[in-house]
């Protein structure tokens, strides 16, 4: 067998794909995505995650066992994660990440009872809130942060791309009647309301509150590789700081499905081509070119939407850590003694922060914001990658093969 393709998920095609298990890797796939894959060239691993990378040597876990394999090259291509931003109420029941929401829909066809509200800033809340609204969901309100003039440098990028504006007139239709805020914040959620900076208060049942997405790093780190603001640094055939490793989709920075697709394509021929494959250089540089094109768009959606302050809304009740119940008021004042440091590690040494289940990749950026910590990737005093990259338990950490048997 050629290539491993290794996946934590159980389904193939990653976030926007996600589906119920099929009979085969590829049922349900469009077949756009999967044109061109050789069955009898792949061996596709669903359920089972990459925790740990030791020298050339990268440990894979299903179910209960652990193997360790050594790949000739690496192509990584771990996604994003909906980037966490604590305020009042984030914790509570009925408070969840849009991703979550489309996600129980899209794989157990679950969809929320009473009223939704979706806050917060980024055009996911509209793709999920359509979702939700075809599948018979009460779509009360969506909440944008931005306001409509902040929003209007988006119709040049948008005019150039068709697709994109199908999609965004698809999403008004199935919106209508839905009311859409702009230019306001959530402040606090409760039992059954959603609180605005404007004074207001909206009835809800179920919160979806997101804020754009932030690349995931976890293997990426403890592969050694250059992290540049916040993402996997790739020149432009995609490969990364370490020779025989290539990165490709929202691990390398957010950029939407339709560039993850392209990149994954270019990393893959990148990979290839290091392996002494031949490459048909005249379709890499057609590919090349969609890549820029997808690119731009994304520039256009990362100016629109810069980031919001992660600790924004955050009141000193509010819980930062919720593995370990680490209020924003705790983190601060333990962080304002003489003496104290802006180490993220002593905020874990001191406070058991990121000591749980998460290990920081809920409240990490969170943390380092609440004790002032500005240091750069790599800074000495910042978050050190270990293993595991994802939960393991030690049962399967102890069965380990050592070689890759199949
Ligand atoms: C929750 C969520 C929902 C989204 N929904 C949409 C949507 O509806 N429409 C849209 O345009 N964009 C959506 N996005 C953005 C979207 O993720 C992308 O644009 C696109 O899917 C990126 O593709 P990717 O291959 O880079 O990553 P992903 O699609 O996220 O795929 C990454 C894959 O890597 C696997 N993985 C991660 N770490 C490991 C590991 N250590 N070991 C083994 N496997 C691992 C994951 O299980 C996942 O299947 C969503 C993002 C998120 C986080």
């Amino acid at each position: 067998v050629a290539t491993l393709l290794v996946d934590a998920a159980d389904s193939t095609g990653g976030q926007i794909y996600a589906r119920a298990p099929g009979t085969t890797w590829d049922a349900g796939l469009p077949p756009a995505v999967v044109a061109g894959a050789r069955a009898d060239l792949l061996d596709v691993r669903l359920g089972t995650a990459a925790w740990g990378a030791f020298g050339d040597r990268v440990a894979l876990v299903t179910g209960e066992r652990t193997r360790l394999t050594q790949p000739a090259a690496i192509v990584l291509a771990t996604g994003a994660i909906e980037r966490p931003v604590p305020f009042p109420g984030w914790d509570r029941p009925g408070v969840a990440a849009p991703g979550a929401l489309q996600r129980l829909l899209k794989v157990a066809q679950v969809v929320p009872n009473g009223p939704i509200v979706l806050a917060g800033s980024g055009p996911f809340l509209f793709a999920v809130g359509a979702d939700l609204r075809r599948a018979g969901a009460d779509v009360r309100a969506i909440v944008e942060r931005r306001t409509r003039r902040q929003l209007i440098g988006l119709v040049p990028a948008l005019a150039r791309r068709a697709d994109r504006l199908r999609e965004a007139a698809g999403f008004g239709r199935t919106l209508r009647g839905v009311q859409l805020r702009f230019g306001v914040d959530v402040v606090a959620v409760d039992d059954s309301t959603v609180a605005l900076s404007d004074g207001s208060r909206i009835e809800a049942d179920v919160v979806a509150a997101g804020y754009g997405f932030a690349p995931r790093l976890e293997l990426a780190r403890l592969l050694g590789l250059a992290v540049t603001e916040g993402a996997v640094a790739v020149d432009a055939s995609l490969t990364t700081s370490r020779t025989g490793v290539f990165a490709a989709g929202e691990t390398t920075g957010i950029g939407g499905a339709p560039l993850a697709a392209i990149e994954g394509r270019l990393a893959g021929l990148a990979a290839a081509a290091f392996l002494g494959r031949p490459v048909d250089e005249a379709r890499r540089g057609r590919l090349h070119a969609t890549r820029d094109a997808h690119l731009r768009f994304a520039q256009a959606l990362a100016r629109a939407y810069p980031p919001v302050p992660v600790l924004g809304a955050a009141t000193p009740e509010t819980t930062i850590c919720r593995c370990e119940h680490i209020s924003l008021g705790a983190l601060r004042r333990s962080f304002s003694q003489p003496l104290a440091t802006d180490d993220p590690r002593a905020a874990k040494a001191e406070l058991r922060c990121a000591m749980g289940a998460c290990q920081g990749v809920i409240c990490g950026e969170a943390i380092r914001s609440a004790i002032g910590f500005a240091g750069p990737e790599g800074d000495r005093r910042g978050p050190r990658a270990r293993p595991p990259a994802m939960p393991v338990t030690v049962g399967a950490v102890a069965a380990c093969d050592s070689t890759w048997a199949g």
